[in-house]
C-alpha cells in the first residue's frame, strides 16, 4: 500500500479533494487526511465533509486566523510533524491556498514527492496572495495535474518539464457532476421565495475587492443597481461581512427588499441556487468555472483571470474592478452560451488515478 497524504485547508479544497480521496480509497493506496483548519466555521469546513462524503480527518491542525506568515509557518510547522510520523509516499495539493504552498514546502524540504492538483493557473497578477501560492507550489512540486490546456502552456514557459504534467481536467467539476441530481431536489429556491432564472447569484471576496472600503463600498452600489434590475442574492462569504461590518455599511445593506443578503450555503444548495440563476456576478476562481459548465452567464469583477478557458469556452466576462457600468453588462450579456470545456466530464479523478498507479506510485 503506498501512503498518500492528502492536505486540505478551505472550502474550494475541499470540493476539489473529494472525489479523489473517494477513488483512491481501495487497495493500491492508503489515504490520510489533513485539515490544516484554515477554514473552519461549520458552514465553511464541515458541512461539505458531511455532503461530499468526505471522510473525518486523520489529522486536524487547527491552524486559522492570523496573518498570511503566521499561518502558512503555523500549518508548516504542524505539517512537518505529521509527515516525519506517517512517512508518505507521496503529498497531494489543492489548489492556491495558503495550506497548499505550506505542505507542499515542508514536503519537498522533507524530500517527499509532492502532486499539485490544478497546477499551472496563472492571472499573471502577482498583487494576488493566490498567485504567489500558485507560482510557488508548482514551482517545487514534482507532478502537476492540470485543469486546462493553457495551463500547460504556463508550467512550460516557467521551465517545468512537460513529462511532469498532465492534463487532466477539473476535479471540482467531478464533484459537480457526481452530485448534479441532488441539485434540483436542493428546497433553497422556495426558501428564499425565488423562481429559476429571474435572479442574479452574487458572490465576491477577494481581498482586492472587499478590504477597501471605498472599493468595496463602490462594489456594493454597483450590486445595489442590479438589483434594481433584477432580484440578487448576495451569499455572503465570512471576510466580507467582517469588512462590511467593520465599515459600518453592512445595516445598510441589509434592510434593501431588492437584495437578499445571505449566509454561506452548504454544496447541494450554493450549487442549486447557482444552476438555477439567470446570471451570476462573482470574482471566485471556482464560480467562474461552475457557472461555465451550467452554462450560466458569470460576470467576474476582476482584472484578469487565471481561468482564461471559462472566457474563450465557458460563459465569463471580465468586467474589471474598476467597471463603469454593471447594469450596462447585465443588460449586454450574451445568454446564448452552450459550450463545454475540454475534459470537463466527471472523470478528472479517474484519470488522476490511472497516472499515479501506472506512473508515480
Ligand atoms: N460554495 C458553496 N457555498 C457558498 C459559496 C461557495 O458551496 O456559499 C462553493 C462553490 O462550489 C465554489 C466553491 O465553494 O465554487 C469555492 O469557493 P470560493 O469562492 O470561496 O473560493 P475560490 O474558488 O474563489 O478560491
Amino acid at each position: 500500500m503506498k501512503v498518500v497524504v492528502h492536505v486540505v485547508g478551505a472550502r474550494p479544497n475541499f470540493i476539489k479533494a473529494a472525489p479523489l480521496i473517494k477513488l483512491m480509497n481501495n487497495d493500491h493506496f492508503q489515504n490520510i487526511l489533513v485539515h490544516t483548519g484554515q477554514h473552519f466555521d461549520y458552514n465553511m469546513s464541515q458541512q461539505f465533509f458531511e455532503e461530499l462524503n468526505i471522510p473525518k480527518p486523520d489529522f486536524n491542525l487547527g491552524v486559522s486566523g492570523g496573518s498570511h506568515s503566521e499561518q502558512t509557518a503555523d500549518i508548516m510547522i504542524e505539517c512537518e510533524k505529521v509527515f516525519l510520523e506517517q512517512s508518505p509516499d507521496l503529498v497531494i495539493v489543492y489548489g492556491d491556498v495558503n495550506s497548499s504552498v505550506a505542505a507542499a514546502l515542508v514536503a519537498k524540504k522533507m524530500h517527499l514527492k509532492v502532486a499539485h492538483i490544478e497546477a499551472g493557473l496563472r492571472s499573471f497578477d502577482r498583487s494576488m496572495p493566490e498567485e504567489i501560492n500558485r507560482i510557488i507550489t508548482d514551482s517545487i512540486s514534482d507532478i502537476h495535474f492540470v485543469t486546462c490546456r493553457d495551463a500547460l502552456v504556463n508550467l512550460k514557459n516557467e521551465g517545468i518539464k512537460a513529462e511532469n504534467c498532465y492534463f487532466v481536467g477539473n476535479t471540482m467539476i467531478d464533484s459537480l457532476v457526481e452530485f448534479y441530481e441532488k441539485f434540483d431536489k436542493s428546497s433553497v429556491l422556495q426558501k428564499l421565495s425565488l423562481t429559476e432564472k429571474e435572479y442574479a447569484l452574487i458572490t465576491l471576496h477577494r481581498p482586492s475587492n472587499v478590504d477597501d472600503k471605498n472599493e468595496l463600498l463602490q462594489l456594493m452600489e454597483g450590486v445595489v443597481k442590479v438589483s434594481e434590475l433584477l432580484k440578487c442574492v448576495f451569499v455572503m462569504h465570512p471576510r466580507t461581512k467582517n469588512n462590511l461590518c467593520k465599515f459600518g455599511l453592512y445595516e445598510r445593506y441589509e434592510k434593501l427588499d431588492s437584495l437578499k443578503i445571505i449566509e454561506p450555503l452548504g454544496y447541494i444548495d450554493f450549487m442549486c441556487l447557482q444552476k438555477k440563476s439567470k446570471l451570476v456576478i462573482t470574482d471566485s476562481g471556482g464560480v467562474q468555472e461552475e457557472s461555465s459548465f451550467f452554462h450560466v452567464p458569470c460576470l467576474t469583477v476582476r482584472d484578469n483571470t487565471e481561468r482564461p478557458i471559462t472566457i474563450k469556452k465557458g460563459t465569463n466576462t471580465l468586467i474589471g474592478s474598476n467597471y463603469k457600468d454593471i447594469c450596462n453588462d447585465v443588460r449586454n450579456m450574451n445568454y446564448n452560451i452552450n459550450s463545454d470545456i475540454e475534459l470537463w466530464d466527471g472523470k478528472s479523478s479517474e484519470r488522476i488515478v490511472e497516472i499515479l498507479k501506472t506512473k508515480i506510485i
